[in-house]
């Protein structure tokens, strides 16, 4: 694992990355990542990410007790709590309201057709959580039955949150949900979205494993229903 420094440095260029592109407004959205077995550094709330420094992280226990940070941790501590107790090989933690990946959220559509390789290499499916109330425990319990099987999840009329092994990793995979939504948005305006087919599917399923990817197989709709578009 990084030095505590080098992560805290992360999480401010992964917050300003997010504010400079848009993927969120005003004081949303939070970055977390793990520091030791009990320890999370977290975003504080009320605060833009556009503005963000070192010296605002605040560190939490995995009971969200505050080790230190003169700041508030972010009202959404419990759900990023949640992801570092059910998944080990997760350090890092991302939350956001992209505009079109958000819009998928609102309209009630998961990002769960396979058509982009690339995103069925590194990404998989991103499944569409079940609505919560914000701050509660509603939020982690809405992400929980996903949580195993997925790296990016949309929250209903909500965001989106990332995970990965390193706090970069996690935004990275933010901007591909965020890019992703887009395209099938314009897509879907043109009128058709071809999906890959289950023999194009197994291709990149054999070249994931030479390439060496890690985390948890994709999964889309497309295939478990033979690859047709519903
Ligand atoms: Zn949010």
């Amino acid at each position: 694992m990084s030095s505590i420094f080098y992560i805290k440095k992360e999480i401010v260029e992964v917050c300003k990355q997010m504010y400079f592109r848009g993927l969120v407004s005003a004081t949303d959205g939070n970055v977390s990542a793990r520091i030791g077995e009990k320890e999370i550094i977290i975003t504080p709330s009320n605060k833009s990410k556009g503005s963000i420094e070192v010296q605002d992280l605040v560190v939490i226990d995995l009971d969200g007790k505050k080790i230190s940070g003169s700041l508030q941790p972010s009202g959404e501590y419990r759900m990023h709590l949640m992801v570092y107790k059910e998944r080990e090989d997760v350090n890092a933690v991302v939350h956001a309201h992209p505009p079109y990946a958000t819009a998928f959220s609102v309209a009630g559509i998961p990002l769960m057709e396979c058509v982009l390789p690339e995103v069925v290499l590194s990404l998989g499916g991103v499944p569409l959580t079940e609505y919560a109330t914000l701050y509660t425990e509603e939020l982690p319990n809405s992400l929980k039955k996903y949580i195993t099987d997925f790296n990016a999840f949309l929250l209903k009329n909500h965001g989106v949150v990332t995970i990965g092994s390193t706090v970069t990793s996690a935004y990275h995979r933010l901007e591909k949900v965020e890019h992703l939504a887009q395209v099938i948005y314009l897509a879907r305006n043109l009128g058709k979205v071809d999906v890959l087919s289950k023999q194009q599917f197994e291709s990149l399923m054999k070249l994931r494993e030479e390439l060496g990817f890690k985390g948890p197989l994709p999964q889309c709709n497309t295939c478990e229903k033979s690859c047709v578009l519903k």
